[in-house]
């Protein structure tokens, strides 16, 4: 069976391999630092339906129409939560929309991507998942809607690039050109150049936790300021001089299945 990654994963490894091997080989659960995703989900929703749904026909959807999708996903959200939302909802249109001569129907909209790969005998599959895939003048454009009240530093973006570029080269046989961020509460739109070196880096750490996962299983914990908020300190031999053993519910260590060269 096909070893499975994703942008998350690739970067929780990048940073710590320990923790990566506390969370996903292991399976133990850290807390987690999100709130409910009721909001996020509803603003992912209504985005989706505008672009879905629009009668190409027409080149600019009115705000209106921006209404009638927003009104479909709030029925879990509290009042503030609903002015928030269309606050958000407004700026994009204002932003995004009413400067185009007239929108272009997306080549995807909310959809998963697959694609497999083979590093050191070992078959890893490839998942992401996008929020807008367009097709400019110069290739494929990866759009993705963020509802974070702060705009996080992006230390790992590096890694999602790399990842889809390898997964969209496979599905499309079109490069990836550019990825784009879009924070919704802010109204700021932050684009990525995706080059080959994004796509090599991918390849790299690939072939890097290959090794791994095929031979020594030895996974060095990597200090750094993500300490701070790692849920798994206290298992750690670089944070505690006394490290509790990992609890019971730990899955044993698995050794991956090897495909056969002939
Ligand atoms: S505390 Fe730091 S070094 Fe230890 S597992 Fe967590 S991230 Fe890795």
């Amino acid at each position: 069976m096909a070893y499975r990654l994703s942008a998350t994963k690739l970067s929780t490894y990048k940073q710590c391999p320990q923790a990566y091997n506390f969370k996903y080989e292991r399976g133990l659960s850290s807390p987690s630092a999100f709130g409910s995703p009721a909001f996020g989900n509803a603003l992912h929703g209504a985005l989706a339906d505008i672009y879905k749904d629009w009668n190409y026909a027409y080149p600019l959807p009115s705000l209106d129409w921006f209404a009638i999708c927003w009104q479909q996903h709030t029925g879990e959200l509290n009042p503030t939560q609903i002015h928030e939302g269309w606050m958000a909802l407004q700026l994009y249109y204002e932003k995004y929309v009413v400067p185009l001569p007239m929108m272009s129907k997306p080549l995807g909209v909310e959809a998963k991507l697959k694609a497999n790969f083979q590093v050191n005998n070992i078959e890893f599959s490839l998942a992401g998942r996008y929020d807008r895939l367009d097709y400019t003048d110069d290739g494929l454009e990866l759009i993705d809607y963020k509802t974070s009240k702060t705009i996080p530093s992006l230390d790992g973006i590096d890694l999602q690039l790399g990842l889809y570029y390898l997964i969209l080269e496979q599905t499309y046989q079109k490069a990836l050109q550019k990825l784009s961020l879009i924070y919704l509460r802010q109204g700021q739109k932050i684009t990525f150049d995706v080059t080959l070196e994004h796509h090599q880096q991918v390849k790299e750490l690939i072939g890097d936790m290959a090794m791994k996962l095929r031979a020594d299983q030895d996974w060095k914990p990597t200090t750094g300021n993500h300490c701070d908020r790692c849920g798994y300190q206290k298992y750690c031999s670089a944070k505690s001089e006394k490290p509790e053993p990992l609890p019971k519910t730990a899955k044993e260590l698995q050794r991956v299945q090897l495909v056969l060269g002939f």
